[in-house]
């Protein structure tokens, strides 16, 4: 299995560190807001990853945080007038529907940073005891950056380059820093803030360190995967490496992942220019695995563009396969309680050529793109090969190896019961009480039971209406 290692800028075989165990990270979302489309990219990409790599008989250890403290959830807490903890656990409950919605497994643990402060110490204490960070005078710990004389390796960035004078310090006030480039560990709290005690000033840790040492706690010194966005590289994955190789003496990560951008307009999507769609807005008008088929048919290095055409054809291919598999548990039901014939045995042999293909593709650094093509020429062949007169031993084996495919990707295709339209109609009224009663949990349980039958909603001005997918 080949992945793509930012930190080389090649593709290498991958050798875990232990035989048959994967220590993976992958940076979480800040949770002052719902997710959107752009974030449920890495949160997709990467479960897939982890999924193949199961599939490939590795025990995986996944790692993704959320981080629950940050001027954005500060800012929106101050907004609402509540504190940050009741902002935070709010947008963590409401990821984690859209992770169930969208079939993305949940993490083996999920840290917060909020409830790993004394890791941080620990680490910031090391830091400075190793002549790594220093403390200015109104308690500020920042790391020095030009101490760790490998600074740049991950984002092939030179330090001279980096450099923008002293000037600048003096301009936006950070002249109590040492050096330009040195960044934050630990800052002091300003009012209303939350803050926790430590030896240098009341404060907050910065957003590297959560990172480093939640790995370092969950998965150990060294790990092979670290992930998330390419957006991440500089600064947030460059100043991770510096803070956990010169504490911990040890390489961090050896392969480093990332996910290129979901764009709209060929635009990068983001919270901040305004132009994002929501998860949960999507999940308005398409089924969750339409989405998650979308963003699997690009190959994760490849920036993807959202627009209605794609999703269009994403709704189009997940159909093909959906109807493939509903036509085999048909066929199943009559066929011939029997092994495989000789003939079928010929085409069963040439049937999990597929398979072997499919497997070719994720091998070759996640190609998911290739692998569904796989799933599409397996697809073809069933819908020529499997016929009425099929044993069951055919039948059974085409379904399988499809639903195999499938479940690699996080692709639910199983056909499920159809609800009648009186049943709809009774979930939707027992929905509207649960909203008049403010038991908004209820009410987006039925949203998502109905969505995962294929029926979606839109509130409209005169009432609801439903349509199936
Ligand atoms: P954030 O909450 O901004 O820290 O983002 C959480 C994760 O989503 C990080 O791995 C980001 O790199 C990733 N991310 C944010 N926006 C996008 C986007 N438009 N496309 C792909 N990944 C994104
Ligand atoms: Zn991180």
């Amino acid at each position: 299995m080949k992945i793509y290692n930012t930190l080389t800028k090649k593709k290498e075989e991958f050798v875990p560190i232990e035989e048959g165990k994967v220590r993976m990270y992958v940076c979480g979302p800040t949770v002052y807001n719902l997710i959107h489309i752009g974030n449920a990219r890495p949160m997709i990409v990467f479960d897939t990853v982890r999924r193949y790599m199961e599939h490939k008989g590795y025990e995986v250890n996944y790692v993704s945080n959320f981080t629950d403290v940050d001027d954005k959830i500060i800012k929106k807490a101050i907004e609402e007038g509540v504190d940050s903890q009741t902002i935070s656990q709010r947008y963590i409950a409401e990821c984690k529907k859209d992770m169930e919605s969208l079939n993305v497994r949940p993490a083996t643990t999920h840290p917060l940073a909020t409830e790993e402060i004394c890791g941080m110490e620990e680490m910031i204490r090391t830091l400075i005891d190793k002549g790594h960070a220093y403390v200015a005078a109104d308690g500020t710990v920042y790391y020095r950056t030009r101490s760790f004389a490998e600074y740049g390796k991950l984002s092939h960035k030179n330090l001279d380059d980096l450099e923008g004078g002293k000037r600048s310090l003096l301009v936006s006030g950070e002249d109590q820093k040492e050096d330009p480039l040195d960044f934050v560990l630990w800052k002091p709290k300003k009012e209303g803030e939350p803050y926790w005690k430590s030896p240098w000033c009341d404060g907050r840790p910065g957003w590297h360190i959560e990172c480093s040492v939640m790995s370092k706690k969950y998965l150990g010194e060294e790990i092979d995967i670290h992930a998330g966005g390419e957006d991440l590289i500089f600064p947030h994955h460059e100043n991770e490496i510096a803070q956990s190789e010169a504490a911990n003496g040890k390489p961090f990560a050896r392969y480093w992942m990332h996910n290129a951008f979901l764009n709209i307009d060929n635009r990068k999507m983001s919270k901040s220019a305004g132009n994002f769609f929501t998860v949960r807005d999507i999940l308005q008008q398409y089924d969750p695995m339409v989405l998650r088929f979308f963003m699997l048919s690009a190959h994760y290095r490849s920036p993807l563009n959202f627009s209605a055409d794609l999703m269009e054809a994403a709704r189009n291919g997940l159909g093909r396969i959906r109807t493939a598999a509903a036509n085999l548990d048909f066929l199943l039901k009559n066929a011939r309680q029997q092994e495989r014939t000789q003939e079928e045995e010929a085409l069963w042999e040439k049937a999990k050529e597929y398979a072997a293909k499919f497997d070719e593709a994720m091998d070759d650094d996640f190609n998911t793109a290739d692998a569904l093509a796989a799933v599409f020429e397996l697809v073809k062949f069933i819908n020529t090969n499997a016929r009425e007169d099929s044993t069951a031993g055919f039948v059974k084996a085409l379904r399988e190896e499809l639903l195999s495919l499938t479940d690699i990707c996080g692709l639910i295709v199983e056909t499920k019961e159809e609800l009648l339209d009186s049943d709809v109609e009774a979930l939707i009224a027992e929905r509207q009480a649960a909203r008049k009663a403010k038991n908004f949990a209820r009410a987006d349980e039925i949203r998502n039971e109905l969505l995962q039958k294929g029926i979606l909603l839109e509130d409209t001005r005169e009432g609801v209406k439903w349509k199936r997918a």
